[in-house]
């Protein structure tokens, strides 16, 4: 599954936020799995309710929603760049994941210490974006003095193109931009692309917030949302502390009455869950039968075959064709036969391109 790590500086809700998403998966077992595969690694279940309104209709075994992996790197503090408090480690685990979910202390609360004096998004914001680019710029001057050799042997314009790409890396973070608000070109990022900077990954911002302002933010969510806009990234107002107490409620009941006290639907959690799916550019297929009503993950723009490729290799290797159904219409119709019956199944060969909801039947050769 793709990873998204967790990041901020310390006592912004981080590790609430974590334990928001493991407990919450434990709790609604039924439709949730989550399993720890380290102590800080969770995988957890994409909130779809396409499948609950699937299910309804073909009564499956079972309902096997798509998962992400979220990733709780806790640690990082100004200086981590230089190898402060175990920094380099924290930033190594930030390599590895696909997308980051940036937690920012947008609540006021005395009783928890705060090193950096009153609370300031913006700052906060800036003192972890610094760490990264510093470390982006790391990466990059190293690459940067072995392209120079290369590129003044004079026939190399493969390193000479690259050389120029990667100075244009270094002045963008020189100025304390990230490189994801670097417009390269799909060429020029084939310079960067072995680096896996960590200002690169896409990410989504978590305005922290008090009770009072979880339906409407604060002061304090309105800088980071301004700041956030201009950079293109999304920004998801909640509250930490009431996400963890919903999801350590075990009873259902429990659950829904505590929201509805809160004049919540769903918890922000699923927002958060789906969002992250989005920023990750996935999409979800579905199949449908009466063993199992499942969601299977892909790329946006993935082709059939590569989509069928999810299930088992032996779909790509042998894909024939797929029988697709709409989304929509299988709700409308009820029924693959009634699809078929009022032509809206489809024949698609190994150029259609999957699109978001599609119910798939791949024929394959063995
Ligand atoms: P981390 O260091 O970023 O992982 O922060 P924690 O999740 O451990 O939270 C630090 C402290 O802030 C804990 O005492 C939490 O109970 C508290 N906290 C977390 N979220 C909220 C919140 O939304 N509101 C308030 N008032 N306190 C919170």
């Amino acid at each position: 599954a793709l990873q998204a790590g967790i990041v901020g500086l310390p006592n912004v809700g981080k590790s609430t936020l974590f334990n928001a998403v493991t407990n919450s998966a434990k709790a609604q077992a039924s439709n949730y799995r989550f399993c720890t595969i380290e102590p800080n690694v969770g995988l957890v279940d994409v909130p779809d309710e396409r499948l609950q309104h699937l299910a309804k209709l073909v009564n499956p075994h079972r309902i096997v929603p798509t998962q992400v992996e979220i990733v709780d790197i806790a640690g990082l503090v100004k200086g981590a760049s230089k190898g402060e408090g175990l920094g380099n480690k924290f930033l190594g685990n930030i390599r590895e994941v696909d997308a980051i979910i940036h937690v920012i202390r947008c609540f006021e609360d005395e009783n928890v210490l705060r090193e950096e004096g009153a609370i300031n998004p913006i700052s906060d914001k800036e003192i972890i974006d610094t760490e990264l680019q510093l470390k982006d710029l790391e990466s990059i001057e190293k690459k940067i003095q072995k392209t120079e050799k290369l590129a003044r042997v004079g026939s190399d314009t493969k390193a000479q193109a690259e050389l120029k790409t990667l100075l244009q890396c270094k002045n963008h973070l020189e100025q304390g931009k990230s490189i994801r608000s670097l417009n390269l070109s799909k060429e020029e990022k084939t310079a960067i692309d072995d680096l896996f900077l960590l200002t690169n990954k896409p990410v989504l911002y978590v305005a922290n917030v008090d009770e009072a302002s979880m339906h409407t933010g604060n002061k304090y969510s309105e800088q980071l949302l301004k700041a956030a806009t201009e950079e293109g990234a999304q920004m998801i107002i909640m509250n930490n502390a009431i996400e963890a107490d919903i999801a350590a409620m075990e009873s259902a009941d429990d659950r829904a009455l505590f929201m509805e006290e809160y004049n919540m639907k769903e918890p922000a959690l699923n927002r958060l869950i789906q969002s992250v799916y989005k920023l990750l550019n996935l999409e979800t297929y579905f199949t449908v039968g009466v063993q199992e009503v499942r969601a299977w993950t892909i790329h946006v723009g993935w082709k059939a075959p590569q989509a069928a490729g999810v299930i088992h290799s032996d779909f790509e290797k042998g894909f024939i064709k797929a029988e697709v159904i709409a989304y929509d219409d299988f709700i409308k119709y009820g029924s693959e036969a009634a699809c078929r019956d009022n032509g809206k199944l489809r024949i698609e060969g190994k150029e259609y391109v999957v699109k978001d909801g599609d119910i798939m039947h791949f024929r394959f050769n063995v």
